[in-house]
């Protein structure tokens, strides 16, 4: 009665290991829903990575995205944690830095100069990283306040761990603003040590990454990967509904919470996967763009009548909803002379990762 991924494990862990080889330094991200594969899950991979010894320092840093996710990863992965929220003198960050276990193997993320005092005021041996505003605009330190931040820590002291920066998805290139932001971190003259010449980032191709190497030969570069990590290779990985129930309707015939009458005769399907593991009403669009909608409509224009695009394919056909997906299950409509599977059998559905959670996770 679950929605399940299934993994093909020696594809997906050469996927892994392959792109550990092209970005030495690799910081993993496994943050949220872990891309589908949980937090936990993608820790433990994590140690496996950095078993593998790959590169001095590839996956000896683990990135999660809030304070509140690390008791999900700190057992089950040895290394460093890089929290990549920024630190805040409020909240679950409080907690994390009041926990002396923790405390040695966490890293902070500081964007505020306000916020590198309160933390080091709390716990001065605190590990940190600098984040440097980018053209995100989330989160980061501008130029001027990198530069008063760097001048309040050469009293020396402080474990600076490097500098961050969270780049915009690949647009064309990030080298130019990297080398300008990278001016910045020189000009600031952060106090000597690995981190001043240590850089986090994020959304860097491969050829983006080796430009930079060369360019800054005296930085090190650590790269924090989760989507093209994890689910790089979609043909690794595969999700299936199982068939509920199976009924038979003619036309008008009246189903489902809203009492909705069937358009024409064919059959209901109950397919297990519902709200709560992120099935939405609108299947995650691709390879329908305008032509194929056209397509639909010319085809019955069941669409026409208020029936949507399920996420569910049935013999490679994408099916619709019959009416909008309920907590765990969900509905969907045949039209007559199709196919009818069976109960039991199991059929495509085709999710977004990072909003899915899947029953069971299966990974062979
Ligand atoms: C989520 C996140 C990443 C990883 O992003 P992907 O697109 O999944 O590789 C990297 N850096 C930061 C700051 C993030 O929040």
């Amino acid at each position: 009665m679950s929605l399940t991924l299934s993994v093909d494990g020696e594809r997906w862990r050469t996927h892994l290991r392959g792109t550990a080889e092209r970005f030495p330094g690799l910081v993993p991200v496994a943050k949220g829903n872990g891309y589908g594969f949980t937090l936990g899950r993608l820790a433990r991979r994590t140690q496996w990575l950095h078993d593998q010894e790959l590169a001095p320092t590839t996956a000896d840093a683990l990135a999660v995205g809030t304070y509140t996710e690390l008791p999900e990863v700190a057992q089950r992965y040895a290394g460093s944690l890089l929290v990549l929220t920024p630190w805040r003198p409020f909240g679950p960050a409080l907690d994390a830095t009041a926990d002396a276990h923790l405390a040695r193997r966490l890293v902070h993320t500081v964007s505020r100069p306000e916020d590198l005092t309160d933390l080091l005021e709390r716990r001065p041996e605190a590990r940190f990283v600098l984040e440097r505003a980018t053209s995100m605009q989330r989160h980061g330190l501008t130029a001027r306040q990198l530069w008063a931040v760097a001048e309040s820590l050469r009293g020396g002291g402080a474990h600076l761990e490097g500098v961050a920066l969270h780049l915009p998805l690949g647009q064309g290139t990030h080298v130019t603003e990297v080398d300008r932001l990278l001016n910045d971190v020189v000009g600031a003259g952060l106090p000597e040590g690995p981190g001043a010449r240590t850089v986090w980032v994020s959304h860097l191709s491969a050829a983006e990454l080796d430009t930079l190497r060369h360019r800054w030969p005296d930085f090190t570069f650590r790269p924090r990967i989760g989507t093209s990590l994890w689910l790089g290779d979609r043909d690794a990985l595969r999700v299936h509904a199982t068939v509920l129930d199976v009924h038979a309707v003619e036309r008008g015939d009246a189903f489902g919470y809203r009492g909705r009458t069937a358009p024409k005769s064919g059959h209901l399907l109950v397919v297990s996967g519902g709200t709560a593991h992120g099935i939405g009403l609108e299947a995650p669009t691709g390879d329908l763009g305008l032509r194929g909608r056209a397509g639909t409509l010319a085809r019955g224009g069941l669409d026409a009548l208020g029936f949507v695009r399920s996420p569910f394919s049935i013999d490679g056909k994408q099916r619709l909803f019959a009416e909008p997906p309920h907590m765990q299950a969900s509905m969907l409509f045949l039209p007559g002379g199709s196919r009818v599977p069976r109960v039991g059998e199991e059929i495509d559905v085709r999710v977004r990762f990072t909003i899915t959670t899947f029953d069971r996770v299966l990974v062979d």
